[in-house]
C-alpha cells in the first residue's frame, strides 16, 4: 500500500520503519508542529528533520 507524499508527490510507503536520525527528527516535527505525520516520504522527513536538526539545535537534546 503506499501513500502520496502531500509535499512531493511522490509514492512512498507509510508503513516504512524509519531508521535515520534525520528521518526520526522530521518525523517528530511532523507530529509535533506540522500535523501532517504520516504524509510524507520518507525523503522530505529526512530534509525537514536534517535542516532542524542543523537550525534547531535547542530542540534536540
Ligand atoms: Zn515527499
Amino acid at each position: 500500500m503506499t501513500q502520496e507524499c502531500s509535499l512531493c508527490g511522490k509514492a512512498f510507503d507509510p508503513q516504512q520503519p524509519l531508521t535515520d536520525p534525520a528521518q526520526l527528527a522530521g518525523c517528530h516535527l511532523a507530529r509535533q508542529e506540522y500535523g501532517d505525520e504520516g504524509l510524507l516520504c520518507a525523503d522530505c522527513l529526512t530534509s525537514r528533520g536534517r535542516l532542524a536538526m542543523m537550525y534547531r539545535s535547542d530542540c534536540f537534546d
